[in-house]
């Protein structure tokens, strides 16, 4: 049996990213104290932020991190409270071969990793019957067809969305349940998009480095330890209002105000579409419709710990053709890495936001009931739940940018442009061939240091 979860992107787009600067961490490979004497905010301290703050502190700037959480790491941290390590943001290290920044990162913090196994997968059917093999393996071989066949059907600047794709090319395949769970289960899951909203010409063009992924069973966010180090970081402080002009940047927050030369802004795009901080002057116009036509996905995770297992301990992975797309319909057990019983479910694509805003009763009820329906009386209650709501948190607004049909890469990659050499961008929707991931975050986070760098020099 051969699952394709994350490996057809590599199959079809491989192309590994080679470029020596993102190679190395930015810790003490500054440039000579060039920034000496310049005072650089950064807002936030997820991994961009945090990224472009070391760089730039390496390279002589006064930095002050502000960020509103009152923890750094934004959209990368982990919760041990279960046990074992739940992930409330990024869980798995894509592609995780030595010239992953993220992968850097993790091993030098002496990070040990589990290889998330695609093919150990057992798929359930609408009424709770596993599926065989071969029935997997046809879903697999449709889902693998149908997305070359889009592929081929594309022409430049294609205005379809990936479900629009999928009727022209196989007319009534998504009433088949096994393809609809696929497109979901992988796709949906992969992108952090609905299909009917994601464009069909941009979803699958973006670069991914080699190796099948990982998880960090010692916990993803160490690596955020040296990144932090060093830094003056204020947690708990909200910024609501950032101005710029010839002369520097005000950086106005709940607890005063920040002055300096620069300001490096990692805003996730969520807070940026929500207009959570105001501009002054105004973002240029071509910024502001980025973010306006970008768009913004979400992925919700629910983990249900259990006294004993009621599963197969050695299956890592679990799909259930639930009825509604997107809903619970990927499980992930640690017990093939940990020895905690826990299932980790996944919402996905359109239900995702709709997962989100349950609450956490609601999040349970909902999650239990696919497991019943897959194991029946089987299934006890849980002893503990962790569960997330990315999609409502106050300072993030959802998972990972995506295009939408119509869109283009440039919608990323522009919002990296410098605004009038004082206000800069970073994060991971600003970089279109690596967003959505912790490997992309933290270039953005060097590309941003590189700006108010050149911004320095004049
Ligand atoms: C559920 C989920 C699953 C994911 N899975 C993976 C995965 O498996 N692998 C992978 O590589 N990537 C994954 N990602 C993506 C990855 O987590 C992100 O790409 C990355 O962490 C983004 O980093 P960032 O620095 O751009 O933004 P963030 O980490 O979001 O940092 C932005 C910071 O700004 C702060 N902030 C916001 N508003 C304000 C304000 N007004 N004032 C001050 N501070 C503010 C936020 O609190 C936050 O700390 C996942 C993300 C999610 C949510």
């Amino acid at each position: 049996m051969k699952s394709p979860f994350f490996n057809r992107r590599k199959l079809l787009k491989t192309a590994l990213f080679t470029s020596a600067a993102f190679m190395a961490t930015p810790l003490g490979r500054a440039k000579a104290q060039a920034l000496s004497g310049k005072k650089v905010i950064v807002v936030g301290s997820g991994v961009s932020g945090l990224t472009a703050a070391k760089t730039l502190k390496n390279q002589g700037a006064e930095v002050i991190v502000l960020e509103a959480k009152p923890h750094i790491g934004g959209r990368l941290r982990t919760d041990w409270s279960m046990g074992a390590p739940f992930e409330v943001g990024a869980g798995w290290i894509h592609g995780p071969s030595d010239d992953n920044p993220a992968k850097q990162l993790a091993d030098a913090v002496g990070s040990q990793y589990v290889v998330t196994d695609d093919d150990s997968l057992v798929v359930f059917d609408g009424t709770g019957e596993e599926i065989s093999e071969e029935d997997l393996e046809d879903i697999n071989d449709s889902w693998t067809h149908i997305l070359d066949q889009i592929d081929e059907s594309l022409e430049n600047g294609d205005r379809r969305s990936v479900l629009e794709a999928i009727n022209d090319v196989a007319p009534g395949a998504m009433s088949e349940p096994g393809v609809a769970w696929a497109m979901s289960a992988y796709t949906e899951f992969s992108t952090g998009a609905p299909i009917e909203n994601l464009s069909a010409y941009y979803f699958n063009s973006d670069k991914a480095f080699d190796l099948p992924d990982v998880a960090v069973t010692t916990g993803y966010d160490k690596l955020l330890g040296p990144l932090a180090e060093g830094l003056d970081i204020k947690l708990s402080t909200l910024v609501q209002k950032i101005a710029y002009d010839d002369e520097g940047v005000t950086v106005a927050t709940d607890k005063g105000e920040f002055t300096g030369d620069y300001v490096v802004s990692s805003l996730p795009l969520g807070a940026l579409k929500a207009k959570t901080v105001t501009f002054d002057p105004p973002l240029p116009e071509d910024h502001q419709s980025n973010i306006d036509n970008l768009a913004f996905g979400t992925v919700t995770k629910l983990a249900l710990k259990f006294k004993e297992p009621f599963w197969d301990i050695e299956t890592q992975y679990f799909g259930v053709m639930t009825q509604e797309k997107g809903r619970w319909n990927y499980w992930l057990n640690y017990r093939t890495f940990s020895d905690e019983n826990i299932l980790l479910g996944l919402s996905v694509g359109a239900y995702a936001p709709v997962a989100d805003k349950m609450t956490e009763a609601e999040q349970i009820a909902d999650g239990m009931a696919v497991l019943r329906d897959v194991w029946g009386e089987a299934v006890t209650e849980p002893v503990q739940v962790l569960s997330t709501h990315w999609a409502v948190d106050p300072h993030t607004f959802g998972a990972y940018a995506y295009i939408r049909p119509g869109g283009s890469s440039s919608q990323c990659d522009d919002l990296a442009d410098p605004i009038e050499d004082r206000l800069f961008f970073c994060g991971e929707h600003t970089i279109f061939d690596y967003k959505g991931t912790i490997h992309g975050a933290y270039m953005t986070g060097l590309i941003a240091a590189e700006h108010v760098s050149e911004a320095a020099e004049g």
